[in-house]
């Protein structure tokens, strides 16, 4: 693979967040599978009844506790390189409890965002004592800034998936089903390069003004235009998201109205990323344009989300959040507007750099005509 796995999920990762552990004064910190996990080791362990768990104690060092049958898996994975002790438990054995004995009773301890309730309750009982927070808490701030290395896998798969969409206009013909037209770019998306299909959306006519349509049985006419919102997972764990409109022959003059005015908004809100200005203002750069041409109404969502190892993670794109963004931050620039009987959303994934922004995506933004 072309990306260096070992560079992606560096060894001294784990001594940074152990220092961000210290400094919020949690007891512990406690990661089951998920983008926490892989984050912080470079495993992408599977979610399972049975307790796999990273361990990050303020004082004492980390341990990672894997079923038995587990453990081929998790020294294949980057773990082997971190030097972390991997502890494993048996069938028969309490993993809480041998996670508990090795922890004591800390006072407060930090669970990963998407640790399921089965796992949040027992550990509960293993900490009786303990206030449970959440993960984000000391992780966010870091996951938030990627790396170079990191920002390169994030283009990687931005070109990935604008390769998919160069592939889509020829699949547009009347009378082929939305649902025709999705797997085929689910297929697409993966001889891409992406190991995983996270959403495909062919939203065509009266469907392109629900954001989050999926597919339907609905076939292609001509005059449509499609809404075509796609994105996958690549090996390097990192993840692709971009939104695109085509259209069968020529749309409704109304809705080309309404386009111009979007893309102006996107534009605008892309030229607006740079250091030390809120993400909130990113989001009303393209809101006050769309506010200012009569559409105001028909912009229903945020502009965006950050992207890395999950497709919608901080910082989001939405009034209220005051996040002034820095260097290495990644997220989409989405705005929509869904009048009816149609819609359009143009989305790029762009990333804040030095003194500016990079878009990720750079397939046309104008309407495509299939
Ligand atoms: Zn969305
Ligand atoms: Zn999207
Ligand atoms: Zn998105």
């Amino acid at each position: 693979m072309s990306t260096d796995l070992k560079a992606l999920y560096p060894a001294t990762r784990l001594a940074a967040v152990t220092d961000a552990v210290r400094a919020a004064g949690l007891g512990a910190l406690l990661l089951t599978p998920g983008p926490d996990l892989r984050y912080v080791t470079g495993y992408d362990a599977k979610q399972l009844e049975r307790l796999t768990c990273l361990a990050v104690p303020a004082t004492g060092e980390p341990f990672l506790l894997v079923p038995r049958l587990e453990l081929g898996a998790a020294l294949a994975s980057p773990v082997s390189t971190l030097g972390v002790e991997v502890v494993t438990w048996g069938e028969t054995e309490d993993a809480f409890a041998i996670a508990a004995a090795r922890l004591g009773a800390p006072d407060v301890v930090a669970l990963s965002d998407r640790m399921w309730a089965l796992n949040v309750l027992k550990f509960r009982d293993a900490f009786p004592a303990a206030t449970q927070v959440l993960a984000s808490t000391v992780l966010s701030g870091l996951r938030i800034r990627k790396s170079a290395v990191e920002v390169a896998a994030l283009r990687e798969a931005g070109a990935a998936i604008d390769r998919v969409h160069a592939k889509v206009p020829a699949w547009l013909k009347p009378g082929a089903t939305e649902r025709e037209i999705g797997a085929k770019i689910a297929e697409a998306i993966l001889g891409e390069g992406h190991v995983q299909v996270d959403f495909v959306i062919v939203a065509s006519g009266p469907n392109g003004a629900s954001p989050h349509h999926d597919v339907s049985d609905r076939a292609l006419e001509r005059g449509d235009v499609v809404v075509v919102d796609i994105g996958g997972t690549m090996e390097s764990g990192y993840c692709s998201d971009c939104t695109r409109v085509y259209s069968i022959g020529e749309p409704p003059a109304e809705f080309a109205a309404y386009f111009t005015v979007l893309r102006e908004a996107q534009e605008a809100a892309c030229a607006s990323v740079r250091p030390g200005v809120t993400a909130e203002s990113v989001d009303a750069a393209a809101r006050d344009i769309i506010a200012a041409a009569g559409y105001g109404e028909w912009f229903i969502h945020r502009t965006g989300h950050g992207i890395g190892l999950e497709s919608h993670e901080d910082p989001y794109i939405v009034a209220g959040n005051a996040t002034p963004l820095a260097p290495g931050m990644a997220f989409s620039v989405e705005p929509g507007i869904y009048p009816g009987p149609h819609g359009a959303r143009i989305e790029d994934i762009v990333v804040c750099t030095e003194d500016g922004y990079e878009r990720l995506n750079n397939a046309p933004r104008d309407l495509v005509i299939a």
